[in-house]
């Protein structure tokens, strides 16, 4: 824990609090928590670290809602191939993933979320190759490094390609394996207390890489020992016409079904959805991850987000795996969610504070976070991200929000999480970058020899 209080002075703070504060003036951290928002200059803190935060604008910390981490060592594969031809070229890849090189890619892509502005991960690993090490442990293990508030979801897909799935055999498990695995990760893991650091999810892959009987027994365990649920859903229309065939509904109908509907349920992608199962969706207050660059990437389509926000279903946005988005970088999944919308429903369709607040407020309520983080208010968590606007590409631009959300992706003066620096004058200062970009290309050079 900070030993002295840190101390921001003369930002632009936008609060995203109740009453949506926005002013210049201050912010104190003290330990881990948020002890002082005001406007003016902040009054003298006792041998405080003060940062100069004129030329700068303070918002909380991005949460992402939806990743693979292990992917960072897989990207640039199947650059012009739609979900399932991507999936199957990338599959016999992934067989080869271990704990090292599960390890290098989560440092690498949690690094790459710490620059972009982001203090919380949800991640969902779901490939676990037969003999493998513990891929969880080599993740948290690199959240823990980097310093990042956590989520691991514990995916799987026990639906292979002789059962009519589309993964090859030699990445599904057992169903009863992975139920076990499932629990016994949980009571390891998992932290339910309001300062946690590290919380676990119950997390199948797919309707078309899962069977229905472990989606049920995945809720039950969920249910039973209060974790959240998460699952790919509509992504593509190849799903649904997947669904149709196989189990004669559409992906939500299956899985409203198997108990997956809830507020304590969120989906990625949430793409092809009707207005029934909307209203169902935001009834229901399940959520969304919105991943606007990679449902463009594997030109799936684009959510309807302002329907499904309308509707009350909240929406966070996730960057994705890297495989189908190659940036990994949270700050742009807001301008994208922003341009995509307009690009679908119009001028009107997303604001740039909702967009802002759907990285933030949305993405903490849909992991059931929102009384601790997603906003600057004082008892929250010290999880925020200051952000330079003083520079050649935004200078001027006399909304900082605006700057933030339609211009280039500025540089990041400081985030910190939990109260921690994690980036420092747009650097991490956790890990050894560039040591890290060179294991990066060695694995990823590795992973590719040994699929041939
Ligand atoms: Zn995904």
């Amino acid at each position: 824990m900070n030993p002295m209080p840190i101390v921001i002075d003369g930002a632009t703070v936008v609060t995203l609090d109740r009453t949506r504060r926005e002013f210049t003036g201050h912010v104190v951290a003290e330990g881990n928590r948020i002890v002082a928002v005001d406007a003016g200059p902040a009054p003298a803190y006792d041998g405080a670290r003060v940062i100069d935060g004129r030329g700068c604008l303070l918002t909380p910390g991005f949460v992402n809602t939806h990743e693979h981490l292990y992917q960072w060592v897989t990207r640039g594969l199947a650059a012009d191939a739609a979900l399932f031809e991507w999936l199957t070229t990338l599959y016999p890849v992934w067989a080869g993933i271990d704990g090292e090189s599960v390890h290098v890619a989560a440092q690498a892509a949690l690094a790459r979320l710490a620059r972009t502005g982001c203090t919380t991960v949800a991640d969902h690993h779901y490939v676990f190759p037969r003999g493998g090490k513990d891929l969880l442990e080599a993740e948290i293990r690199a959240a823990s490094q980097v310093g990042l508030r956590f989520h691991p979801a514990r995916g799987s897909m026990d639906l292979g390609q002789k059962d009519g799935g589309l993964p090859p055999d030699s990445v599904v498990e057992d169903r009863d394996e992975i139920l076990a695995a499932t629990e016994a990760a949980i009571n390891r893991w998992h932290d339910p207390s309001p300062d946690s650091m590290l919380q676990l999810v119950v997390a199948p892959c797919s309707p078309f890489s899962v069977t229905g009987e472990l989606m049920r027994d995945a809720a039950e365990l969920a249910r039973r020992t209060g974790v959240r649920m998460h699952t790919h859903l509509a992504e593509t229309t190849d799903e649904t016409d997947y669904c149709r065939d196989h189990f004669g509904c559409t992906p939500l109908e299956y899985a409203a079904q198997l108990g997956w509907t809830g507020s304590d349920v969120w989906f990625a992608h949430g793409i092809h959805f009707n207005d029934a199962e909307i209203a169902r969706l935001g009834a229901s207050g399940t959520g969304v991850a919105h991943c606007p660059s990679s449902n463009a990437r594997l030109g799936a389509g684009i959510a309807r987000v302002a329907d499904l926000r309308a509707a009350g279903s909240p929406v966070g946005l996730g960057v994705d795996g890297a495989a189908s988005n190659e940036a990994g970088s949270l700050i742009e999944e807001v301008r994208h969610a922003l341009l995509f919308a307009r690009a679908r429903g119009g001028p009107d369709a997303l604001g740039v504070r909702t967009a802002l607040e759907m990285a933030t407020l949305d993405g903490a309520r849909i992991l059931g976070r929102e009384s601790d983080i997603g906003s600057l208010e004082v008892g929250k968590l010290a999880d925020l991200a200051l952000w330079r606007l003083d520079t050649l590409a935004h200078a001027g631009i006399p909304d900082p929000v605006a700057a933030l959300v339609l211009s280039t992706p500025p540089p990041l003066e400081l985030l910190l999480v939990n109260g921690q620096p994690v980036v420092e004058h747009d650097r991490v200062v956790t890990i050894d970058e560039s040591a890290l970009a060179a294991q990066v290309a060695q694995v990823q050079n590795h992973l590719l020899t040994k699929a041939g």
